[in-house]
């Protein structure tokens, strides 16, 4: 009956009025008793505390005050026709102002009568008054039954225009609390409640709202806030667990020839503890008969290009065929040349597939593919054509790619009945909070530690009138036989104008670095792939020093004799992007430097993020900062962006418990992967009914 009651539309609450509810329902998106109920305050007023006028504080803020009104006036005239209240406390007096309802407070207001008055303080030419204050009539056996802690609800615009007050709002979950008293259902099972001393869910919600005290008040929210993430972890878990239990995937068990001869004979260095740790979870995946679905993240120069070759021997080993997608052509073809190196002791066929291929060689891979004489294929999205058919597909690895989403991913294998085993990588670190939420679905593995040797890359932020020093640095760094980037934005939107920024950049360097002492290659989008490869081979041959690019060189590319970096606008680039472009330095032996240039006018956020470069090499304490910086919806895009609508959690400060309702998740569903067992009923409830509505709260009661 209860479970009814909750599902009353609010057009049924006392007093409230059809006008007024349709205003929620559209600002609130509240619909019935439950949404409102969920509605859970942002904040708290602390109004435990009573004050004698001769203490308030000396600033602006929000007081509380005993007294009586010993007088009461109408001041001015029209527009500045206001009512004072002169309100005594027994031993000083303070003015209580009204602009509004001036009129009907006048008739209402009762003299030398006890009042607590609320409101926040004001200071003006020596004189302190309270603005619109709060009056409730002062009865001292009630005094104890008072709100300690006022909730403030969420409002937007139109509510206050409308006269839908924090208090209006307050009242109606009120209404329904303490009149139609709506009970609420447990969620989470007994031992749980016990194991973690969770407040059960009925006081929970009561004090979310009412809070009795500040203890019940904060049990009351971390209940919440882990019921909240212990739900979304268990529904991510649990899409994980049916996938491999529904996607049968190869089972590659031979370790052969390809894998081990490159191991023993050509890997030029030995793999970090890091890298060896994901190469195992990675190979226990394709032993497992589920279809692997991992993310590999490794910050930039981490080295996750060898692992995904080695993965790639692997499949080959098999019997399978494999792929490489890459964002951009360029680095498509690095990626192609760097695996022609890495097998020359293997007899293996490696090709390439992009945009730019002709069309009789297209042909030719395309038959050759199908036939199976290819057993590698490197490629931007080109790859995932219709005309693109394998003769047996058995792994996909995706660089660079986060935002490949699920459909992309899955016309990788479209054709075949059984999926290739997918590896994603990336070095866009997504914040680990966000990663386990957002990506709940895939496997993560990390890379968290670099080779060995590698240095930190002195990062400075200098401003356009500084540059003179900067070309004298760039200068020096080259007579010590260094390369070195400098990067133009390149922004969608006002392409023509960043090619004019890209342009005129060109010309002034080319006046600053003269030929033929200097040489510099330029790399932009409008040139013809051939045009920027062979442009790209220069600077890698070191036949030039300088090479000048918009932001095609963001990933993956791997030149170790460069050692500075320069990006030029860099208010304009993202944090991302600019610990992406840093990472183009620092490959090598060589000390590396990352100028950030800018105009002198900065935003506050563009301020912070140059800071952020300059204080750390991380990229996930740069992600993190980010995230915090930008918000989670952004940096996923809208289409991941339901999964993170959370009501009163939050994926940045609530880490802690993010990660304790993950390892909970994870311990209940390997003790009973179906929550079949009578002691999680609880939960199985929920989740199905989560499931089904996709909304964790419409489930209470
Ligand atoms: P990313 O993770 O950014 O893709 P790469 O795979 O391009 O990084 O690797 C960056 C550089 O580090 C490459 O030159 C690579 O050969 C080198 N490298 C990778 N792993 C190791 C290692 N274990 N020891 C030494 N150098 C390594
Ligand atoms: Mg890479």
């Amino acid at each position: 009956m209860n479970s009814n009651l909750l599902n009353t539309p609010i057009d049924y609450l006392k007093g409230l009025g059809a006008n007024r509810s349709e205003i929620i329902k559209k600002e609130l998106k509240i619909f019935d008793y439950k949404g409102l109920v969920n509605l859970f305050p942002n904040r708290y007023i602390d109004k435990s505390k009573y004050y004698k006028i001769k203490e308030l504080p000396n600033f602006s803020c929000d007081v509380q005050i005993i007294g009586e009104i010993s007088n009461l006036s109408e001041i001015g005239i029209g527009r500045k026709k206001r009512l004072v209240a002169h309100f005594n406390d027994g031993e000083d007096e303070i003015e209580l102002i009204w602009f509004k309802s001036v009129k009907w407070l006048k008739k209402s207001l009762l003299l030398n009568t006890k009042y607590i008055a609320f409101g926040k303080l004001n200071f003006f030419a020596n004189k302190v008054s309270i603005p619109h204050p709060e009056l409730e009539l002062y009865k001292p056996e009630s005094l104890s039954l008072r709100l300690k802690l006022q909730p403030i609800y969420p409002s937007t615009e139109t509510l206050v225009k409308k006269s839908i007050s924090n208090k209006v709002i307050s009242n109606l979950v009120k209404s329904l609390l303490f009149d139609v008293k709506l009970k609420f259902k447990e969620t989470i099972p007994d031992y749980l409640i016990s194991e973690l001393k969770l407040l059960d869910k009925n006081s929970s919600i009561y004090n979310v709202h009412f809070p009795k005290n500040n203890e019940l008040l904060s049990e009351a929210i971390r209940r919440l806030k882990f019921e909240e993430l212990l739900f979304l972890q268990l529904q991510l878990l649990k899409k994980n667990i049916n996938r491999k239990d529904k996607i049968k995937g190869y089972n590659f068990n031979v370790v052969g020839n390809n894998f081990n001869k490159f191991y023993k004979e050509v890997l030029p260095f030995e793999l970090t503890n890091a890298q060896k740790k994901v190469l195992k979870e990675i190979r226990n995946d394709l032993g497992s008969n589920a279809q692997m679905n991992r993310l590999l993240q490794g910050d930039v120069g981490s080295g996750k290009t060898i692992i995904a070759f080695m993965t790639i021997l692997i499949a080959l080993d098999n019997g399978f065929q494999a792929c490489l997608m890459a964002p951009t052509e360029i680095l498509s073809v690095q990626h192609y040349v760097g695996f022609i190196e890495m097998s020359k002791l293997l007899n293996i066929n490696i090709v390439i597939l992009t945009g730019s291929t002709k069309a009789s060689q297209k042909k030719e891979i395309y038959k050759a593919l199908e036939l199976g004489e290819i057993d590698i294929i490197i490629g931007t999205h080109s790859l995932i054509q219709d005309k693109v058919v394998f003769k047996n597909l058995g792994l996909a690895i995706i660089d660079e790619q986060h935002k490949f989403g699920v459909a992309q991913r899955s016309k990788l294998w479209a054709k075949s009945t059984t999926p290739p085993h997918i590896l994603i990588m990336t070095a866009t670190p997504i914040p680990r909070t966000l990663a386990m939420s957002a990506y709940g679905d895939l496997d993560i593995s990390l890379i968290d530690e670099l080779p060995p040797g590698r240095r930190e890359i002195t990062t400075v932020h200098r401003y356009d009138s500084n540059r003179l020093s900067v070309f004298k640095f760039i200068k020096d760094q080259i007579s010590e036989g260094r390369q070195v980037y400098i990067v133009y934005p390149l922004i969608e939107e006002s392409k023509n104008m960043d090619f004019k920024d890209l342009m005129d950049g060109y010309e002034s360097l080319s006046r600053e670095f003269e030929q033929p002492k200097y040489q510099i290659s330029i790399v932009h989008g409008r040139m013809k792939a051939q045009d920027k490869e062979f442009e790209m081979k220069r600077f890698e041959n070191k036949e030039t020093q300088i090479l000048i690019a918009t932001t095609v060189i963001e990933v993956g590319v791997n030149i170790p004799n460069a050692s500075v970096m320069v990006i030029e606008s860099s208010e304009r680039f993202g944090l991302s992007q600019l610990h992406q472009l840093r990472g183009r330095v620092g490959r090598g032996i060589h000390k590396s430097y990352c100028i950030l240039m800018s105009g002198n006018k900065l935003s506050n956020e563009s301020k912070l993020r140059l800071k952020t470069m300059t204080q750390t090499n991380n990229g996930f304490l740069i992600a993190e900062k980010d995230l915090e910086i930008r918000g989670p919806g952004d940096i996923m895009g809208t289409q991941q962006s339901g999964v993170i609508d959370l009501k009163i959690a939050d994926l940045i400060s609530d880490q802690k418990i993010l990660t304790y309702a993950r390892k909970f998740a994870k311990q209940i569903l390997e003790d009973d992967k179906n929550l079949s067992k009578e002691k999680n009923s609880n939960l199985l409830n929920t989740y199905n009914h989560l499931v089904k509505n996709k909304d964790l709260w419409s489930y209470i009661g």
